[in-house]
């Protein structure tokens, strides 16, 4: 018989636990190897054609000097972005990889403006997204919604404009907008009417916020901007008035761990505020961020969640149980994924 170590026992397996996941980048979810095959296919010119060089230019390190840095790492992806048809293959292989993490439903986040190089309307670009996942649902078992990121470097016209491109799609394969990009200080005010806007035509709203700079950022996205969510938050660890407000409004914090240290919205791994949000009420999420760029999964986001913070049992159903409430989907389908649970 062969004796089974008492540690292996009690590792629990992070990858069959049921995911739900809330804050993924599909530009920078793209595999290495699709970057590489549909560059050869479209002739697009790469800095190189070798999968590990590839792998080398869309994974961030650990050690990057900032958010921007980080940034950097889509320039690749998005070059093989610009067709309807390569939109539609990387959300359904997108779709796959989370599939094999066990994520049950995923909300998927892109920036439509940023494939119209070549000339797709942003409405296209949107529709193209929506037949991958539609595909996708057709063969696995897992479903998807898409956020609309409007960039925060952008004017608010263009917020506009990515807005109206996606009105028809509400409730047909997109939920909701969010702001994305680079975070400077004060970038709420000049969105209010965009997201004001969204609001009226039925999005809901997430927006990145106290990931770069000051927790202001997240009062303002909640008290200006109306968001319901916050992509990373993590800086109101430091600033009471957001905390609370947070705390009491039960504003979800879309957490994403080790995109958090690359980008140094915290100092390390070890100091990230999940599990104190957690132990204290704060609602929260696990998330990729970026499957390539962070060289991640949900799998292992779990897993840092398991051995840096001691996540067991409970905390896993109470995140999942957190996640599913704050994802913008009806009660029906809620509780339908709530039900997992007790499986
Ligand atoms: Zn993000």
């Amino acid at each position: 018989m062969v004796k089974v170590e008492e540690s292996e026992v009690l590792v629990m397996d992070c990858h069959h636990i049921p995911k739900i996941e809330l804050h993924c980048h599909l530009d920078g979810s793209v595999r290495p190897k699709t970057i590489i095959d549909l560059a050869k296919k479209d002739g697009i010119e790469l800095p190189s054609y070798d999968l590990e060089e590839i792998e080398k230019l869309s994974i961030a390190p650990m050690e990057c000097s900032s958010l921007d840095e980080y940034l950097k790492r889509f320039d690749l992806p998005l070059a093989v972005m610009q067709s309807g048809e390569n939109i539609e293959k990387i959300v359904f292989e997108l779709m796959e990889d989370a599939l094999f993490e066990n994520v049950k439903y995923m909300e998927i986040r892109f920036a439509p403006v940023l494939h119209t190089k070549n000339g797709m309307s942003q409405k296209e670009v949107i529709q193209s997204a929506i037949n991958g996942i539609k595909r996708a649902e057709m063969f696995f078992n897992i479903e998807a919604t898409l956020i609309l990121c409007c960039m925060k470097h952008l004017s608010e016209e263009d917020a506009i404009e990515t807005i109206e491109a996606g009105k028809k799609f509400i409730g047909k394969g997109v939920s909701a907008v969010d702001l994305a990009g680079g975070e400077e200080e004060g970038f709420a005010d000049k969105f209010v009417n965009a997201m004001k806007l969204a609001k009226e035509y039925g999005y809901h709203i997430t927006v990145h916020a106290g990931e770069a700079a000051s927790a202001q950022n997240v009062i303002d996205s909640i008290e200006k901007l109306g968001a319901e969510r916050i992509g990373h938050g993590v800086r109101i660890e430091n600033n009471e008035e957001t905390y609370n407000l947070v705390k009491e409004k039960g504003v979800m914090l879309e957490i994403c761990p080790t995109s958090n240290v690359q980008t140094k919205a915290v100092d390390s791994m070890k100091n990230h505020p999940i599990r104190r949000f957690l132990d204290d009420g704060i609602k929260i999420s696990v998330n990729t961020d970026n499957r390539t760029v962070s060289n991640t999964s949900m799998s292992d986001e779990f897993e840092v969640c398991r051995d840096v913070f001691g996540f067991g049992e409970e905390e896993f159903r109470k995140v999942y149980a957190h996640s599913v409430n704050a994802l913008f989907v009806d009660d029906k389908k809620k509780e339908k994924l709530l039900r997992v649970l007790n499986q």
